[in-house]
């Protein structure tokens, strides 16, 4: 800390990305402070956190490198981790299959399914070690600028002074609002509805996606044999699907997954996420950063928003690094600069490709039926294609 109390960072939002960003920092040995607007639940959470993600390889690894990695522990249910070995995809309206197995690429597993909430707890307890400066439960109120640093008023009356603040307060960030960066956010009109599942068949560590008129239809392999599912549909049919009672939920998601994992039986209640793209339009505005879902929202069918958002803290890892091995200034705004563009670059390709998928595929109209048929066939037929395609999600 120097003279005035300014620390090196203040991160807004300790979510996932947050708190791992916050540590990943701190563990660099920057002077760190979090700042977050809700204490999360203890775990495990009741009712049970619906959300689950399947993480890539990349992320894990930095999950596991600040100590908040859960491992594999029998002793969390459904939420718990669980490899995914194998990705199957498949079209309702008829051509290829797309097939993925992790030891074809020469891998154990291509990432691991796991809950939200089980995230957060592994990183609040790794918070819980010091080494980050936390601020919980405030907000943020206001942002000012000095030449070499920010100050945030939070609404508890306090002020932090920063030379960089990092908004990772999701979708809606406030940091973002008050640094006056825009948005572009395009509804989708789609919303995904999320819960745990059982099916009659065993799922075999297999991400299944079935390709339907309103939307995929994904099947996650969880531990203790549940799926999850995410199943994007047109809001007004998501609507109608959340307010299904189980028994019929149950026969709606069977008939959806054309019954490849047999009959379907709910486990959890059900929760539906508006589905929107969203891209800022840049990630570094002097001397405000923003990272994960406060810089990009991705449609969900590749399960790639949270990765995306872990990336951007790796990269930001590796810039000041890279600029204190050099004794060089680590913030200096040409350096950030080119973080942005390169996140930014990262977040648009990915969240334009996903629209597009989403797009060619959620329509029964004959021409996009039939490029999807061959797109999928020649995928699964060409092994190079498909290791290109998934080394390019996974990170490595
Ligand atoms: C249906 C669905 C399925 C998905 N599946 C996947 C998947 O399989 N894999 C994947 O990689 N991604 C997936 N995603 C995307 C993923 O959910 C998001 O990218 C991720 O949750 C973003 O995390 P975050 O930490 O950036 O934001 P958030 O999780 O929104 O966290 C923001 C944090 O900031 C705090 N906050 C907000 N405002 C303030 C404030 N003013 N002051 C202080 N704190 C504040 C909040 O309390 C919260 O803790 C999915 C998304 C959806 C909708």
């Amino acid at each position: 800390m120097t003279r005035r109390g300014q620390v090196d960072v203040v991160v807004v939002g300790g979510g996932i990305v947050g708190a791992a960003c916050a540590l990943a920092l701190a563990a660099d040995g920057l002077d760190v402070v979090l700042v977050e607007a809700r204490a999360p639940p203890p775990w495990p959470v009741v009712p049970p956190d619906l959300r689950v993600y399947a993480l890539a390889p990349d992320s894990q690894a930095l999950l596991a490198g600040l100590g908040a990695w859960p491992g594999t522990s029998r002793n969390h249910g459904a939420a718990g981790v669980h490899p995914y070995r194998h990705m199957r995809v498949w079209d309702a309206g008829g051509g290829g299959d797309l097939a993925f197995d992790a030891d074809r690429l020469g891998r154990r597993e291509f990432g691991w399914i796991t809950a939200h909430g089980l995230l957060v707890n592994g990183l609040w307890r790794a918070l819980d070690q010091g080494a980050v400066s936390v601020r919980c439960p405030v907000r943020v109120d206001a942002l000012a600028r000095h030449g070499d640093g920010v100050e945030l008023r939070l609404d508890d009356g306090s002020r932090v002074h920063a030379r960089i603040a990092i908004g990772a307060d999701g979708a809606g960030s406030t940091l973002r609002t008050l640094a006056g960066i825009a948005v572009d956010t395009h509804d989708y009109g789609q919303t995904g509805v999320v819960a745990f599942v059982a099916t009659a068949l065993a799922h075999e560590d297999t991400a299944w996606q079935r390709f339907l008129p309103g939307g995929p239809l994904a099947l996650l392999p969880c531990a203790d044999g549940a799926s999850s599912i995410v199943w994007t549909l047109p809001t007004d049919e998501a609507d109608a699907v959340l307010a299904l009672d189980d028994a019929t939920f149950g026969r709606a998601v069977t008939d959806a997954s054309a019954g490849r994992l047999g009959a379907v039986t709910p486990l959890s209640t059900r929760a539906g996420f508006p589905l929107r793209r969203q891209l800022a339009a840049t990630c570094a505005a002097d001397r405000v950063l923003l990272v994960g879902d406060a810089a990009h929202v991705v449609h969900p069918l590749a399960g790639q928003g949270m990765n995306i958002g872990l990336r951007d803290v790796l990269a930001l890892r590796d810039t000041v690094a890279a600029a204190r091995s050099r004794d060089a200034a680590w913030d200096a705004a040409p350096r950030l600069a080119r973080w942005s563009r390169a996140r930014r670059s990262e977040a648009a390709v990915a969240a334009h490709a996903l629209e597009g998928i989403n797009r060619l595929f959620s329509t029964d109209a004959m021409a996009p039926v039939l490029l999807r048929g061959s797109m999928l066939g020649l995928a699964g037929r060409l092994p190079p294609v498909a290791a290109g395609l998934w080394r390019r999600a996974s990170g490595l």
